[in-house]
Parts: structure tokens; sequence; C-alpha cells
């Protein structure tokens, strides 16, 4: 008899329904913010869970504690051999299932990825300038990803997003060109600070672009109405903003100027089946052990416990993370590894 699912309630009253898996800790771009050149040591093959694997964690979540949105990440998710097929598996799960990838390989895939049940997709995007793009990305694929983004659209994925990390001297004379090319496409636009969490530690405050400064240069552009649409900011991280020509919105993820640590709803497994409860804890929680002990995906009390260590992990969920507090503690691992 199929189970009545509980809601997940962490320590601060929070409703846990969201997972994000990352599915590869690999990539075909090297951006600075989140990966260095070279050096990076990748998690072998016998550690990554399979899709098996991973649909059995995911159908726990859903079935057993009402999780509506699985997102896929990485990593890039689009360079996982066979990815589609994960799709599939996920899809018959029955909710909002998304990605963020940086739409290279879009162009080959995507129609694909929504026949399988991909509902939407996130794609980044930081410049429109090659020599921008190139030095932030390190690779010289900007034509490869705008194509990645019209074939997004092209195959139904709805909503098409657009996220860009702001950089101050980096990337920040670009925000109004890419709010303006989101507008023209017809595509969402969500601009993120910048976190520390790239492998290089180059982070710094004064890299960081605030929140309410994008939106201020955009407004002074593309006037914004002065009230955020409702149910945005403190239900998700993106606070949207509608331009008062009616013509789409802009979201701004503030994540460490305004944390919206508060209304969190999010865990997170690595590709090697680590459970997290913040992009920056500290502690993570062996999903994989369970899944590779005794017989296996044929144990019968796989599924309770996976939901044992899900919970106490969720146990320990905190109130918010620390940045730009003294007693701030920075993951030893980068965006790439844990999964963005
Ligand atoms: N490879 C995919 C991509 O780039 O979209 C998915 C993984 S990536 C780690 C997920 C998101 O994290 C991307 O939108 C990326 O721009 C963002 N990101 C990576 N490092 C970041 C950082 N240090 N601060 C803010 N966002 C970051
Ligand atoms: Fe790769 Fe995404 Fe990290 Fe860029 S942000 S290096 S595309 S995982």
């Amino acid at each position: 008899m199929a189970r009545t699912p509980i809601p997940l309630i962490d320590p601060y009253a929070r409703l846990v329904k969201d997972l994000r898996i990352s599915i590869t800790d690999r990539c075909n771009f090297r951006c600075t913010y989140c990966m260095p050149e070279e050096g990076m040591k990748w998690i072998g093959r016998e550690e990554l869970l399979s899709f098996e694997e991973l649909a059995r964690i995911a159908s726990v979540c859903v079935e057993r504690y009402a999780f509506d949105a699985i997102r896929i990440t990485g990593g890039e998710p689009l360079v996982r051999a066979h990815v589609v097929r994960l799709i599939e598996m996920l899809a018959v799960l029955g909710v909002d299932l998304a990605m963020t990838t940086n739409g290279v390989k879009l162009p080959e895939v995507a129609h694909d990825l929504a026949r399988a049940g991909l509902s939407r997709v996130n794609i980044s995007l930081d410049s429109l300038r090659r020599e921008t793009f190139l030095a932030l990305t390190r690779r010289d694929e900007l034509d490869r990803v705008l194509a990645g983004i019209d074939a997004a659209i092209e195959a139904g994925l709805k909503p098409v997003k657009i996220n860009a990390v702001v950089m101050r001297s980096i990337n920040d004379d670009e925000i109004v060109d890419l709010a303006r090319f989101a507008r023209d496409k017809g595509v969402g636009m969500r601009f993120i600070e910048f976190m520390p969490l790239d492998a290089d530690s180059m982070w710094s405050h004064d890299k960081v672009v605030p929140a309410r400064e994008i939106l201020d240069r955009i407004n002074d552009v593309f006037p914004l109405k002065t009230v955020a649409i409702p149910g945005s900011g403190h239900t998700q991280p993106a606070e949207r903003f509608e331009y008062a020509d009616g013509n789409g919105d802009v979201g701004v993820i503030a994540s460490v100027t305004e944390p919206f640590c508060d209304n969190c709803d999010r865990v997170r497994i690595t590709a090697e089946g680590k459970f997290r409860t913040c992009l920056f804890a500290l502690n993570e929680f062996d999903l994989r052990a369970e899944l590779r002990t005794g017989a296996g995906l044929d144990a019968p009390d796989l599924d309770d416990r996976l939901a044992t260590v899900i919970v106490s992990a969720v146990g320990t969920k905190w109130a918010g993370h620390r940045i730009g507090q003294v007693n701030f503690i920075r993951p030893d691992r980068s965006m790439s590894q844990i999964g963005g």
C-alpha cells in the first residue's frame, strides 16, 4: 500500500521540499568564479552515484516527504553520458523537474530533454562579449551557448531563464545589456551575487555587486515596478520585479547581501551521494554507504535507511549561513563539487 507522504520540517520550522541533485563534478568550462583552470581532483567513476541510485533517493524524498521540485545540476550536468535517460527516470515522479546548465550542449540535446520530461532550464550566461565570456569561462563558446538558449526555447522548455553571476569590474558593466537581451528574447533573467564558493579563493566582498545596485542600474534604463512580485524573494531565492512596460520581469539572488535562509526549502545531494542541507554546510551525510551495503538496491530496508539518514540530516539544518560575518567558515568544496 502506498504511504501518505509526510512533510519534512527542519529545526527552524521550514518545510524542506526542494532537492538539488548534482550528477557530476566535471565540466567542459572552467569559470573563474567556480573552478581552477587545472588541478581539480575528480570524483572516480565508481564513486559516482548511478542513475538508479539517484532515482532511488529522489523517490524516497518525493514519495515519503512530498518533495515537489527536483533540479539537476553539477558540474555541468550535460557532460554526463545518457543524461536524457535520467530525466526519463525522474519524470515519472511527477514533480517540477528543472536543470541548471552552461548551455553549450543544448543545441544537441534540448529536444530530447524536453521529450524525456524536463520542465524547464536555467542557462548560465555572464557576458555577451566574446572576450569577457572567454576570460570568465576560459572557453570560446559564446556562440554555442547563445544557440543553446535558442534550442531550449524551440524545444518548448518553459520557462527558460538566464543566470548571470555579477562581479565588480569584470562584468557589472553588462547588467543592462543582459537584461535587454533577456527582454528581447522573452526569457527570464536572474542576476546572482558572487558567492565565496570559487575554487581559486578569488572571492572578496568588494567583488560582490549588491542586488539593490543591480536593480537600480536596470531601473535607470528599463523602469521597474517598485514592489516585488508577491511570493518572490521570501519563498524562492530570486526576488523578482516586473518591468513597468509589462515586458517581463527580472530577478536578483542576493545570497550575500540579503540571504534568503529564513525561507530555505532546499537540500542537496552531491554527485558521490553526500546529502547536504546547505550550500555552505560544513557537514555531509553519506547516502552512498546506505545504497551500497548488503543487497544494495535490492535490500528490503533500503528506503527506510535512506529516510533515516535524510531525516537526521535535516534535523541539523542550520538557521542560515554567515557570509560576511566574522564566524563565517568557507566550505572546503567549490560550487562545482557541491552542485550549484
Ligand atoms: N554548470 C552548470 C552552470 O554553470 O549553469 C551548473 C552548475 S553551476 C555550479 C550552477 C550555478 O552556480 C551557475 O549558474 C553558476 O553561475 C553558479 N555559480 C558558480 N559559482 C558561483 C559563485 N562563486 N557565486 C555565485 N554563483 C556561482
Ligand atoms: Fe562549469 Fe557551471 Fe562551474 Fe562554470 S559554473 S565551471 S559551467 S560547473
